[in-house]
């Protein structure tokens, strides 16, 4: 792939040349030559208009994915016998569990983004941002499917459903998540039901709340002398049930809540319930990289009126422990409880 600004503006096209260069999966050199050796044998029988779906389809299908991952014999055996019998079942589809991250886009993964450029559908949730939709291919369909305030919200079975049978149908479906798949995203039932279905998954981690929320704030989770663990716990829990919450306050170190706001009452007063000091400092991250993100610090005994007094509604993550007061957040009284403008 050359880049050229006919001398015009060099350093702009080494700019463009790099970003493409990180779009590109590593071993497209590879996948050319390996498309190269079987030219002739498609153009012997795949005839006329058939043969550009064949490569449309064999680019974007597993095989390529196969040269691309680096294991082109096991790919050359299975081409020979697509060759030899090139119509018959269609290519089989696949379901990628996509991290979407915290919602800004720039946080997406490199994977991330090649699997939303070469989707067909993308499944996605509330949480996966526009910002984070607008990389995907154009043309692939959108399916929300995700938790909103007041809407309808498809059953977590319809969802595994809904992807066994895009995947059945020969699609290359993106589950978009948000945040990390596997933390509070109900991604391992998706690829629990999708493996039972006998349906490729490929897992692509992502950058979880917690993790933004800390980095927003510059509080480093674990720090030498004041923390060496740190749990992430969702309040909210689908039975209704509540999380061990003396458990959780007995291990002492850094506390990262999900899901937390609504019940941030029951939550200060069980921690303190199990030992920890009220004065333990806290920091609310509402909304972390998007532009609506709000933070709010204080101390553990005053976290309800943090969050009521500032009317915290969005997504957000809570931060309790000694580690907050090393961040760009030192706890107020709740007086003067800060508010940090986005550090961007
Ligand atoms: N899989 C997601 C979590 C889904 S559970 C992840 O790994 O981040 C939903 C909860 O995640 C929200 O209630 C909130 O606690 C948290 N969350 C998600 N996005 C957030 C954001 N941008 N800022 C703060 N908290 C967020």
């Amino acid at each position: 792939v050359a880049v050229s600004s006919g001398g015009a503006a060099p350093t702009l096209a080494r700019l463009l040349r790099e970003r493409l260069e990180a779009l590109l999966p590593e071993r497209l050199g590879a996948l050319a030559r390996f498309a190269e050796r079987f030219r002739p044998a498609v153009r012997a029988v795949v005839g006329g208009k058939a043969r550009r779906g064949f490569w449309e389809d064999f680019f974007r299908g597993p095989l390529a994915a196969r040269v691309l991952a680096g294991d082109e014999a096991g790919a050359a055996g299975r081409m020979l016998a697509l060759v030899n019998a090139p119509v018959g079942k269609p290519a089989a589809g696949r379901v990628a569990l996509v991290g979407a991250g915290p919602g800004s886009a720039d946080l997406l993964t490199l994977r991330a983004l090649q699997l939303l450029q070469e989707a067909d559908v993308i499944v996605h949730d509330r949480l996966a941002s526009a910002a984070v939709l607008d990389h995907a291919r154009r043309e692939a369909t959108r399916i929300p499917v995700g938790k909103r305030r007041g809407a309808h919200t498809l059953p977590q079975s319809e969802i595994n459903a809904l992807l066994v049978r895009l995947a059945g149908e020969g699609k290359r479906v993106v589950r978009l998540k948000g945040g990390d798949p596997f933390i509070f995203g109900r991604g391992g039932e998706e690829a629990e039901a999708l493996r039972r279905a006998g349906i490729d998954v490929e897992i692509v981690p992502g950058v979880t709340a917690a993790l933004a929320s800390a980095a927003r704030t510059a509080v480093p989770l674990t720090h030498r002398g004041a923390a060496h663990a740190v749990t992430l716990v969702a309040a909210e829990r689908g039975d209704g049930s509540a999380p061990d919450w003396a458990a959780v306050a007995a291990l002492g170190q850094t506390i990262v809540i999900y899901m937390g706001v609504g019940a941030a009452a029951a939550i200060a007063a069980q921690l303190q319930a199990h030992g920890l000091a009220p004065a333990t400092p806290c920091v609310v991250v509402e909304n972390a990289t998007l532009a609506e993100e709000r933070v709010v610090a204080g101390r553990l005994a005053e976290l309800p009126a943090l969050i009521a007094d500032h009317a915290i509604v969005g997504p957000a993550t809570i931060i309790v422990g000694a580690v907050v007061a090393l961040g760009a957040v030192a706890a107020q009284p709740a007086a003067a409880p800060l508010r940090l403008a986005a550090a961007r």
